[in-house]
């Protein structure tokens, strides 16, 4: 078996990410980008699993490689679980993170800050050459601050206050947040899959 992992994304940021929380010595990583004439899967799951399997099939299926999806979403109670599954549509079909962000503040504006509370949910998907696939989910608490801050990370990243931090995401900076994001408690739930598949 080669020991090549494709990471089923074209999001620059979501493969740095996985890249630093994967440890070292395991399979080549490559992204979709690396295979000429792969094509972003079409996200029209109704839940992060379904969305996560569909990336990985189709990843898979392409490159004839072990391949890994995530799909990730923002859950806001005040908004009754919204954007959720359509968080990288929240303001539109391709919208930008910064018109998703605004369009989240707009949303809460005048919810006092006890009732912000949030959660990232991220599912990840690992699926063989052959098409099986397995799941496994990671989540972070933590709440909408009222404005944008700090610089690191990417999409809602500044917007997402940790719980029990009172830092965002954004704040945190690519180590703690690679030590404690839901895209890290995901990976590390199906990491002995990974391990055992790959050695
Ligand atoms: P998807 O998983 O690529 O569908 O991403 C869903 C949406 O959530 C996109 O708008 C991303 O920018 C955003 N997103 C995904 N992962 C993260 C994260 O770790 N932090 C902040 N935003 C994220």
């Amino acid at each position: 078996m080669g020991k090549i992992l494709v990471l089923a994304t074209f999001n620059r940021h979501k493969a740095v990410e996985i890249s630093a929380i994967l440890p070292a010595g395991g399979p080549k990583l490559k992204t979709l980008a690396e295979f000429p004439g792969a094509a972003p899967a079409v996200e029209d799951g109704s839940t992060l699993e379904e969305n996560a399997v569909k990336k990985a099939q189709a990843a898979a299926r392409f490159t004839g490689e072990w391949a890994l999806a995530d799909d990730t979403g923002l859950e806001v109670d005040a908004l009754g679980g919204a954007p959720g599954v359509r968080s990288a549509r929240y303001a539109g079909e391709e919208a930008s993170p910064s018109a998703n962000n605004a369009l989240l503040l707009a949303s809460l504006a005048g919810v006092p800050p006890h009732k912000r509370t949030a959660r990232f949910a991220c599912v990840v998907a690992l699926c063989s050459p052959s098409g099986a696939v397995e799941t496994a989910r990671g989540e972070l608490e933590g709440s909408i601050a009222g404005a944008p801050r700090g610089a690191a990370g990417f999409g809602y990243d500044p917007l997402f206050e940790v719980q029990g931090l009172g830092l965002t995401l954004a704040e945190l900076g690519e180590g703690r947040k690679n030590s404690l994001s839901h895209r890290a408690r995901a990976l590390a739930a199906i990491l002995p899959r990974l391990s055992a598949i790959m050695v």
